[in-house]
C-alpha cells in the first residue's frame, strides 16, 4: 500500500466545525478479523503492545483467558473468549474476538469530544487520538458506541487503537496484522476487505454455518475494522459486541454551544493548538443548549450511561467499567 496520511488528510477534527477540505479524498482503509480463523494466541496483543511501547499490567488469574481482563490506557486490544452451547447443534463453541477500537465511519468519540483538535478523522477512515489536546474529560468514552477509549490515570489522557495510523502513513500494515500467525487479520483497502470476507463467509457457509456474515455496522455509518463472524445474527454472543450500535441521540444532539459549556463544566483552562489553527468561533449560549449540556454534565458525574434504554449495546463488560478501569 503506497505511503500516506498527512496532516492536510484530515476531514473531521473534533469540537471544529469548519475543517477545510481536503485536497485529495484517500482510498478507504479498513482492518478485518475473521473470528473463525483465530486461535487466540494473542500475538497481535503482544505486537501492539511492543509497537506502541505500552506497558500494561498483567493482573491476576481469575480463571478465564482474557489478561488484562478488560482494554486499558495502555492495552489497546484485548483478546475476548465466549463459550457457547450452541442449542441448534449442541456443541460447545469458544468464540474469540479482538476486542478494540472499531474505526467508525460516523464516530460517536469524535462527535462527543468538547476539545477541538483531540480527536481527528482522517479521509481513509481512520480515527486518531491527538494526546497533545486531549483534556482527559472522558466524554469519548461515553459517546464510543463500542466501549473503547480508557482514559490514562496518570497523563490524564484518553487512549485506543490508532489502526496504526504512524505505520499507515508509512505504507505499513497493523502491527497486530503483521503478527498474526493463522491470517485472521488482514488489512487493506476497504472495497478488498469486504471481497475477502465475502469468500470467508461463502467457505463457512458451506461448513454449515448458515448464518455467517460480515460485521460493518451501518448505524455508525459503516466501521474501518469489520468482523467475519459464524453468527452474524447475533453479534452479541462474542463478548457482548452490539447488535446494533448507533451513536447515543444525546451525544447527536451534543454540539455547539453546549459542547463549549461541557468543555467548561470539564474543568478546562486552557486547550492545546488545534490541527491548523482551527478554532470554533465564540458562541451565545441559549438556555436550551445549556439544560442540554448540563444533563450530559450530569450524567457522566453520576456514572450513568449516557445513553436512553434500548440503545441496543450490551453493557455487559459496560461503561461502569471505562471509568473504573483506568490505569
Ligand atoms: S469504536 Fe469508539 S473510539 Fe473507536 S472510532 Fe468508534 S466511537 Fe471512536
Ligand atoms: S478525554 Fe475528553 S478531550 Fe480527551 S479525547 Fe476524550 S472527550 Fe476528547
Ligand atoms: S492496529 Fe495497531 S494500535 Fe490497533 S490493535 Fe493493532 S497493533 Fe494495536
Amino acid at each position: 500500500m503506497a505511503s500516506n496520511l498527512l496532516p492536510t488528510d484530515v476531514i473531521k477534527i473534533s469540537a471544529t466545525d469548519h475543517v477545510p477540505t481536503p485536497e485529495r479524498q484517500l482510498t478507504k482503509v479498513a482492518k478485518l478479523i475473521d473470528v473463525s480463523k483465530c486461535i487466540g494466541c494473542k500475538a497481535c496483543q503482544s505486537a501492539c503492545i511492543e509497537w506502541n511501547d505500552t506497558h500494561p499490567t498483567m493482573e491476576e488469574n481469575v480463571g478465564i483467558y482474557e489478561n488484562p481482563h478488560d482494554l486499558t490506557p495502555d492495552m489497546f486490544t484485548l483478546m475476548r473468549f465466549t463459550e457457547y452451547q450452541n442449542p441448534g447443534t449442541g456443541e460447545l463453541e469458544w468464540l474469540i474476538r479482538k476486542d478494540g477500537c472499531m474505526h467508525c465511519e460516523e464516530p460517536g468519540c469524535l462527535k462527543s469530544c468538547p476539545s477541538p483538535g483531540a480527536i481527528v478523522q482522517y479521509s481513509n477512515g481512520i480515527v486518531d487520538f491527538i494526546s497533545d489536546n486531549c483534556i482527559g474529560c472522558g466524554y469519548c468514552v461515553k459517546g464510543c458506541p463500542f466501549n473503547v477509549p480508557r482514559i490514562h490515570k496518570t497523563t490524564n489522557v484518553s487512549k485506543k487503537c490508532t489502526l496504526c495510523s504512524d505505520r499507515v502513513a508509512m505504507g505499513q500494515g497493523p502491527a497486530c496484522a503483521k503478527a498474526c500467525p493463522t491470517q485472521c487479520i488482514s488489512f487493506g483497502t476497504k472495497e478488498d476487505m469486504k471481497a475477502l470476507a465475502a469468500e470467508r463467509v461463502e467457505d463457512l457457509k458451506e461448513r454449515g454455518y448458515d448464518n455467517a456474515g460480515l460485521y460493518d455496522p451501518q448505524g455508525v455509518g459503516g466501521t474501518h475494522v469489520m468482523y467475519v463472524l459464524h453468527h452474524r445474527d447475533k453479534p452479541s454472543l462474542y463478548a457482548g459486541l452490539p447488535d446494533d450500535p448507533r451513536i447515543s441521540p444525546t451525544v447527536a444532539l451534543w454540539k455547539g454551544s453546549a459542547k463549549k459549556l461541557g468543555l467548561i463544566a470539564a474543568g478546562l483552562a486552557t486547550v492545546g493548538a488545534v490541527l491548523h489553527g482551527i478554532f470554533a468561533k465564540p458562541n451565545a449560549v441559549t438556555p436550551h443548549e445549556e439544560e442540554e449540556a448540563q444533563e450530559l454534565v450530569d450524567d457522566v458525574d453520576q456514572g450513568g450511561d449516557g445513553y436512553p434504554h434500548g440503545h441496543g449495546h450490551d453493557h455487559s463488560h459496560g461503561h461502569e467499567q471505562a471509568h473504573g478501569k483506568e490505569q
